[in-house]
This record gives C-alpha cells, sequence and structure tokens, in this order.
C-alpha cells in the first residue's frame, strides 16, 4: 500500500465524528493491507513503532521537526516556528508550509506504508554522536517528498501527536469486520491481545493463519499479559458470598505493579501498563535471579519500600520515588524495595493462565526461595466475614490500602476486571469509598485571577468498556495548584483537537477538546444523578434522560498526571454505577 492511500484513510478517521464510522474506515483500510504490511499499519495508527513493551521510541522533539520542516520547505527555523505557535499543531504546520514551499519538489520518491515505516524505524534507531542530524535529515527527506496531507501526518508521527483517536478495542473491532466479516470474533481477537499485548502481532496472526492461529494463543516470555483486574465491594459479607462462601484474602499494597518475566539468566519487569521498567530496579532483577527458583517463569506482584526494622511499608509517594531513570544505585539505599508476589502465570513449561488461583498459589509459593527481598503476599484463607474485616482492619491498621479478595477457583482472567478479584478499601463514612481515575478531554478557559494562566478547569470522562466511548462524569473547576495548572496547560494545549473526539460523548462543551489521552485521579463526596453528563445515561420513567456525575471533585496527588495508566485503564461506567449502588447500600446500613 502507498503512503498516501494510508493518509487517504486517516484523513478521512480525523473528520469522522462517530465511533461506528472509525470502524467501517479501519475495516477499509486493514481489507487494503498485504500480510507483510498489517503489523506496520496497525503500529502506525496506535502512534507507535512497536508494542509499547518493547520501548522503542523516536527520541524526537518538537524542535527537530521544525527543523525538518524547515529543510523540508526552504522556510527558516523562525519562520516554522512562528507558524506553529499559531496553528499549535506540528502536523498543520507542516501541511501549511509544504503547501506554500519555497523549493521546487526535490524528489519525486512515492513512500510506500513499508519504506515509510523504515525511515521511521531508522529515526528511531539513531542514537549518540551525529544522531540528531541524522532524524531531522531522514525527515525532512520524507517531508520533501510528501504531498502537504501526508507531510500532516509524518510531521505528527514521531512526536506522538498523531489525533486519531484510535483505541485498542476499536482496532480489534475493525479487524474482526475486516477479515471475518462480523464483530463477534471480537472477544476471540480480545483475548488472544490479552496474553500478547501486542496488536500488530494480532494482526499479522490473523491474516496469515485465520482464527485458528488467534485461538491457539498462548502465553509466551517477554510478551507481557494484560493485568488481571479487581471489581469492589464494600463489605465482608457481600465478598463472601460473591465468592461462593469462602475466598482467598490477601493484603492489597500500596505501591506499583510489577509482572516478573524470567528465561534463565535474562530477566526483565513490566509495568502496570507493560512498558519494560528492567533498567529502574536492578535490586528486584537481582532478587528474581537469587530467589526465584526456576528456570522460566512469569509471575506478577507489587513493589513497595518496606523498613525491615521496623516492619513498616512506605507510603506510596514515597515508593514512587523509585520509578526514576537517574540515580538509580542512590535511591535503592534509601528506598528498598520489596516484591510482594501475588500471582503466577508461566512456570517451566506449564501456562499457568487456565490453573485455579489456588494451584497458580501453591506454585508460586514453591517459586519463591529464601524470602529476602521476594515474599507472597500475605493472606488468609476463610469463610467466615467477621475474620475476613478483622484482617481488613490489621491490613489498615499496618499502614496498607485495604485487601484483595480471591476466588480460590478461578483462572487468571487477563485483562478484565472481574468478580474473581474484589478489593476493599476504607469506607469513608458514607462518603464515596474510593479514588476514581478520569480521562481528561476538554479544557476551560480561566477567568478572572487564573485567566492569566489560561486555565479554569477540566472536563473529565469515564471509559464505557462496552461501548469503548468516554462518557462525561465530571467538570473539575477548583484545587488546582499553580503547578498543575501550568502542567495541565502546556500538556493539554498539545493534544487540543478542532472538535468533539468521535469517541467521547458530551452534551456539555469545554472551550477546547483534547484527544483521550490523559488520566488523572480523582476524589469526590459522592456520585450523583446528573442531566449533564454522558455517563451511564439512562431515560427515566417520566422521560427524562438522566446519567451520573461526581460531586465535589477534586484531585488527588501532586504529580496530576497518572502516567501509569493508560485512558483505557480508567474508571469505567460500570464501575461508576456499582459504586453509586454501593454508597446507597452503605447509607443505609449506617442509618
Ligand atoms: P487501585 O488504584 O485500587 O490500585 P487499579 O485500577 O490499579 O486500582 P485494581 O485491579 O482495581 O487496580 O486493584 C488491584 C491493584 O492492587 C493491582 O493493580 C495491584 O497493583 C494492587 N495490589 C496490591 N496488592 C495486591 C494483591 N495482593 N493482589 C492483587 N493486586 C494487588
Amino acid at each position: 500500500m502507498q503512503f498516501a492511500e494510508l493518509v487517504g484513510y486517516y484523513d478521512k478517521l480525523e473528520s469522522t465524528s462517530s465511533r461506528l464510522g472509525m470502524i467501517d474506515i479501519l475495516k477499509e483500510a486493514f481489507k487494503a493491507a498485504s500480510h507483510e504490511e498489517i503489523g506496520e499499519i496497525i503500529y502506525m495508527t496506535q502512534g507507535v513503532l512497536a508494542p509499547p513493551f518493547e520501548g522503542i521510541e523516536f527520541g524526537v522533539a518538537d524542535k527537530l521537526v521544525e527543523e525538518a520542516i524547515a529543510i523540508a520547505t526552504g522556510y527558516s527555523k523562525d519562520d516554522v516556528e512562528r507558524n506553529y505557535k499559531k496553528s499549535g499543531d506540528l502536523g498543520n504546520t507542516a501541511l501549511q508550509l509544504t503547501k506554500a514551499s519555497k523549493l521546487r519538489r526535490m524528489s519525486s520518491r512515492k513512500y510506500s506504508v513499508h519504506e515509510l515505516y523504515e525511515s521511521m524505524y531508522k529515526i528511531s534507531q539513531a542514537s549518540g554522536e551525529g544522531s540528531k542530524n541524522i532524524k531531522i535529515k531522514t525527515l525532512a527527506d520524507v517531508i520533501a517528498s510528501s504531498s502537504p496531507t501526508e507531510a500532516k501526518y509524518v510531521a505528527r508521527y514521531p512526536v506522538g501527536q498523531l489525533r486519531l483517536g484510535v483505541g485498542d478495542a476499536t482496532i480489534l473491532e475493525a479487524l474482526s469486520v475486516a477479515y471475518t466479516g462480523e464483530r463477534k470474533e471480537k472477544d476471540a481477537l480480545e483475548h488472544a491481545y490479552n496474553i500478547c499485548s501486542d496488536l500488530g502481532l494480532i494482526g499479522t496472526t490473523l491474516v496469515e493463519k485465520g482464527m485458528e492461529g488467534i485461538k491457539e494463543f498462548h502465553v509466551s516470555i517477554f510478551k507481557p499479559i494484560r493485568p488481571a483486574l479487581a471489581e469492589r465491594m464494600p463489605t465482608a459479607e457481600e465478598i463472601i458470598e460473591k465468592m461462593h462462601g469462602r475466598a482467598a484474602v490477601e493484603q492489597k499494597y500500596d505501591g506499583f505493579r510489577v509482572q516478573v518475566h524470567k528465561r534463565g539468566k535474562d530477566i526483565r519487569l513490566y509495568s502496570r501498563r507493560l512498558e519494560n521498567i528492567t533498567d529502574m530496579f536492578p535490586d528486584i532483577v537481582h532478587a528474581v535471579q537469587t530467589e526465584i527458583h526456576a528456570q522460566d517463569a512469569i509471575l506478577e506482584g507489587e513493589a513497595l519500600g518496606f523498613n525491615e526494622s521496623t516492619g513498616e511499608f512506605m507510603p506510596f509517594q514515597e515508593t514512587m520515588q523509585r520509578k526514576r531513570k537517574h540515580s538509580i544505585e542512590e535511591k535503592i539505599g534509601e528506598i528498598p524495595l520489596h516484591l510482594f508476589a501475588f500471582d503466577l502465570m508461566y512456570l517451566d513449561g506449564k501456562d499457568y493462565l487456565r490453573v485455579p488461583y489456588s494451584k497458580r498459589r501453591e506454585a508460586l509459593e514453591s517459586a519463591i526461595k529464601g524470602a529476602k527481598t521476594i515474599k507472597p503476599s500475605a493472606r488468609i484463607v476463610t469463610s467466615s466475614p467477621k475474620e475476613l474485616e478483622k484482617f481488613f482492619e490489621d491490613s489498615i491498621e499496618n499502614g496498607l490500602e485495604g485487601i484483595v479478595a480471591k476466588d480460590l477457583d478461578s483462572p487468571y482472567i487477563a485483562g478484565a476486571r472481574k468478580f474473581s478479584w474484589i478489593k476493599m478499601k476504607r469506607s469513608y463514612m458514607g462518603k464515596l469509598s474510593d479514588t476514581v481515575d478520569l480521562v481528561i478531554v476538554g479544557y476551560y478557559l480561566g477567568r478572572g485571577m487564573r485567566s492569566e494562566f489560561k486555565f479554569g478547569g477540566l472536563l473529565c470522562t469515564v471509559y464505557n468498556e462496552k461501548k469503548d466511548i468516554f462518557e462525561t462524569v465530571s467538570r473539575i473547576g477548583t484545587g488546582f495548584t499553580e503547578k498543575q495548572m501550568s502542567e495541565f496547560r502546556s500538556a493539554l494545549n498539545r493534544i487540543k483537537v478542532e472538535k468533539r473526539p468521535a469517541r467521547v460523548e458530551a452534551i456539555i462543551e469545554p472551550d477546547f477538546w483534547v484527544e483521550p489521552r490523559y488520566v488523572i485521579t480523582v476524589k469526590a463526596d459522592e456520585i450523583t444523578k446528573s442531566p449533564t453528563h454522558t455517563c451511564g445515561r439512562e431515560r427515566q420513567p417520566d422521560g427524562t434522560e438522566v446519567g451520573y456525575a461526581l460531586r465535589f471533585p477534586r484531585i488527588v496527588g501532586e504529580e496530576a498526571i497518572r502516567s501509569d495508566k493508560s485512558v483505557e485503564d480508567a474508571t469505567t461506567t460500570k464501575e461508576i454505577i456499582e459504586m453509586y449502588q454501593n454508597q446507597k447500600r452503605v447509607r443505609v446500613e449506617e442509618k
């Protein structure tokens, strides 16, 4: 496929205003791709070069793209910068200046999708001395042979600004329709995706081997598994009942989730978002080498600072200081990490995903030897709500977040929030008992004092998993620090879009729409019904339509944007409705 053809599809994607429209356009694009191209087309559409866990980054800043545009069009760097300041989008700048290029078209070369991908890959691989020039020259060459519309996407791609608004589920559904003619195979595709986390590989397998190939997928080392997630419940009784009378109850540690992959001496660590974080934690890598007695393994746990002499867990904020790229050794001494292992997915040739929790746990415990840095999570197995309650209180007393109850018979359910894991955190006397993670889709301009920051608040959404769209649940207008306001202003300004993104459903309009990209954690007093928000919106018996909203929302934590969560990891519509019902129940019990 020619890159020009792909760009035609991208332009259509940008102008569609519905998710179904997106599926149709993507379906056509996928159908037109050969089996060699499909993987690359999928990565390009995601705005990456490879699945995120491979950590292949462009290493390209805005300035570098500006220079490439200048070289390719004959304008000065200042001209390009001025235009970019006005347009706010490197893509539009590239489009306008290519259209009005001062240079005669030097090259009549037309890039195929594969050639374009290769040029971009070359840019990502350039490192060390002289790499900046290689990057600029390669990019300038591509822009010089591009039409204005092609140049728009070439300039956006390496800075992560494609702005197509396509999510994982959108791609999976489009693949299903393109290659099986129906939507219903989406679930099987999603299942395969959940255990390899590589959409390009899913596309290639589907095209080459059909659904047979997809159904044969199993776990493999160094392909991280999308994490199992927990539902919420407010009382011990309900948890025991939901778990058929008996459950394992584990402490819920408040650190960061680590998925460990071990093949012999080769060890890699992945974050909750499945980024490769191996280099940040040499102490955990060493512990896996010495304390995990298995040739090959995939296991999961929560890493957090722990003071052995006092037996105290460090607070989340302190633990998070270990997530850094520099001065790693220095911090190891200050904040020694422990890994509380809570699940096992693979051990010496055996795939454990379908094995019941109780057996996985046995195998996990037998693989941990030494237990200096890596320990199995503390737990009890009980049929008694009273005992569960006591274990919960003890956990809180020890400075932990609460508990996670686990269904003894359940397999490991990758990439989904199911009742096989149920979390319970401290309830705040009728107030909303948990924070929620929201996706920013727009922002407001400030009035009065704050207008000098040009920032007046956020329009936030939750993720509706079923429909693969974002529904508004809150407008947050107060409680920001100045640092947060300026952080938001610069981050959001870069992802402004001209109209409501196709996967966002809203009744109210912010001053500016942004591509759904950033997640923030928010605390609220309660969840109320609301006519102005689209979260869980339903027609009432009296004919009106009502959704859900947060009351008195405020942002949690100094670091406003959650870099550890992707937009599809945000709180879902279904969770908000469940939290609303739990909140009503707790209130009734308190009366
Ligand atoms: P939260 O913000 O409450 O941690 P989350 O969306 O990150 O929520 P959930 O699946 O809702 O994730 O809650 C489980 C999380 O709790 C896991 O992602 C993991 O990081 C952490 N955790 C801590 N201890 C345990 C444990 N013993 N078993 C499972 N998860 C645990």
